[in-house]
């Protein structure tokens, strides 16, 4: 009899295992993805195919882009740079396996049983495993269930895996395609379109919403709207895609805008239109727990369900899709189960998007605090203004802090710029300890930062920035 069973070793679910291990419980994970030696693939869809392979291609084609367009501004003249592809794509294979292969060691270190197979849960307290050796059931106390998200489809591009490809696809390619179509402006479209924009694509994205980032700052998804059409991922919102058709020479996508219907050709077409969570064959039909109709796990603050003794956490459950977030899901649902009070400040789940720059946010934007009737003031830094952003050639974007209009206190930290991931980062940290624009205005920031940019945003809150001519009396 175990005390907790964890089903999926995504970022929710290996954290959840380790911690709950951690804490005295005898715990299992099982995880169905295995790799070509028969062993399982662990670390979920952030190890495999989404954070970490997209941040090293990310990181990869920043340096070629960087090579090729800025390094002469430095007085550094190179030759054309060369890439190779297969030496891109074999980097980010290794930095995956290392870290797959760590949590499998951590497992072992933190005595989780690692199992292979397809869970499904028959109640509260089994679970059976599907393998290729056949099927086992097995006792709990509790179930976790961390099972995850997958690429949604659209009939009107169906995946193909040669040139209509999801996320998984588009971390693969073998050559870098002369015309690369993307379907959605999100997060997957911004982050794998910089890839392989700055490698040499011709990048068009096609966005059925006629706002972009709606989940950002306005002015931020503005300037970020801006600087993306200038690198040169031509972005075109309100768009209907009605086909895509893929013959042997290339695709034609049709969409219709503002009326009009028009074709383009591309070579390949990555579709990135969100995720939908993973519940498929989970369920025995008699074990009582409840799915609504996007197929999410109905789940309260503490990520408990319907049923007593199962928990969800992660992707499958409501909320940002986010890795961080799924994570400290884990770790407060088996610090509950280990009898502790732990719970989750979601008001403080970070958001980033890894382009260049980076687009990064905590909190609540003026629209949201508009819209619920909060009175609040701002305060605004620009790049432009910081030394370190000049010094290093990156004065784009800037930060924005947003504060209760009589407490001071921060609500919100919004950033595109430089760094805007860590800056914020620093903002979360203020917000968790309950921080006013005017504690943040009294910290001192290292000269020269990018961070310096927090600290003048934070003081503007109140008309004292020094680098900029908003000083009040
Ligand atoms: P998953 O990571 O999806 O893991 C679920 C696991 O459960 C999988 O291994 C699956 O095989 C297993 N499973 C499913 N059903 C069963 C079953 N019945 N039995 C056994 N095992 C099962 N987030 C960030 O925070 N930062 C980023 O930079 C970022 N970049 C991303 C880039 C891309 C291209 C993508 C696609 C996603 C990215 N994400 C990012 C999102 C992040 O990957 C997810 O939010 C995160 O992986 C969710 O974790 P999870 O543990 O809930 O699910
Ligand atoms: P998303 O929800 O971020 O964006 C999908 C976009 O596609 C939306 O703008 C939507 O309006 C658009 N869309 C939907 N249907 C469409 C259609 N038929 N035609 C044209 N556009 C359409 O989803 P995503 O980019 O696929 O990413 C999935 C999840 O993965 C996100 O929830 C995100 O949180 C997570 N992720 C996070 C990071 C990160 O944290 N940096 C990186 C990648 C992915």
């Amino acid at each position: 009899m175990y005390d907790v069973i964890v089903i999926g070793s995504g970022p929710a679910g290996y954290v959840a295992a380790i911690r709950a291990s951690q804490l005295g419980l005898k715990t299992a994970c099982i995880e169905k993805s295995f790799d070509a030696d028969g062993n399982s693939q662990l670390g979920g869809t952030c190890l495999n195919v989404g954070c970490i392979p997209s941040k090293a291609l990310l990181d990869s084609s920043h340096r070629y882009s960087d090579a090729i367009n800025h390094l002469s501004n430095h007085g550094i003249e190179v030759s054309k740079p060369k890439l190779d592809i297969a030496k891109m794509m074999e980097r980010k294979n290794k930095i995956v396996t290392q870290l797959t292969t760590g949590v499998s060691g951590l497992f072992k270190a933190n005595k989780v049983t690692q199992i292979l197979g397809h869970a499904k849960i028959i109640d509260s307290n089994h679970v059976e495993v599907i393998s290729k050796d056949g099927s086992e059931t097995l006792e709990t106390k509790n179930i976790v269930i961390a099972t995850g998200s997958s690429p949604i489809n659209i009939p009107v591009a169906e995946i193909n895996n040669k040139d209509i490809v999801d996320s998984t696809g588009a971390l693969e390619f073998d050559s870098v395609p002369k015309k690369l179509g993307i379907i959605g402006a999100g997060v997957i479209g911004l982050e794998l379109g910089s890839v392989w924009s700055r490698l040499g694509s011709e990048v068009t994205v096609l966005e059925a919403m006629d706002e972009f980032l709606p989940m950002a700052d306005k002015r931020i998804a503005k300037d970020v709207l801006k600087e993306f059409n200038t690198q040169g991922l031509n972005i075109n919102l309100g768009c209907k895609v009605t086909s895509a058709i893929s013959n042997k020479k290339d695709i034609t996508v049709t969409y219709e805008n503002n009326g009009n219907t028009t074709e383009l050709k591309v070579d390949k077409l990555i579709v990135a239109v969100g995720r939908s969570p993973n519940t498929e064959n989970l369920l025995d039909k008699n074990c009582g727990l409840s799915i609504d109709e996007k197929g999410f796990i109905p789940v309260n603050d503490f990520c408990e369900t319907n049923v007593q003794n199962i928990w969800a956490v992660g992707d499958v459950v409501r909320g940002p899709m986010l890795a961080h977030k799924a994570s400290e899901e884990g770790i407060m649902v088996v610090e509950r189960i280990a009898g502790k009070h732990a719970e989750m400040e979601y008001d403080l789940v970070p958001s980033v998007i890894y382009t260049h720059p980076e687009v990064a946010w905590v909190g609540q934007t003026e629209e949201d605090l508009s819209a619920a009737g909060i009175e609040f003031k701002t305060g605004s830094f620009p790049f432009a203004a910081n030394g370190r952003a000049l010094a290093s050639g990156e004065s784009a974007g800037f930060i924005k802090v947003i504060a209760d209009k009589k407490t001071d206190t921060i609500l919100g930290v919004h950033a595109f710029g430089p760094s805007a991931a860590d800056i914020v980062q620093q903002g979360v940290v203020a917000m968790e300890f309950g921080a006013s624009a005017e504690d943040l205005g009294l910290t001192i920031f290292s000269h020269p930062t990018v961070s310096e940019a927090l600290h003048e945003a934070a003081l503007a809150v109140n008309g004292q920035a020094i680098h900029i001519g908003n000083r009040k009396k």
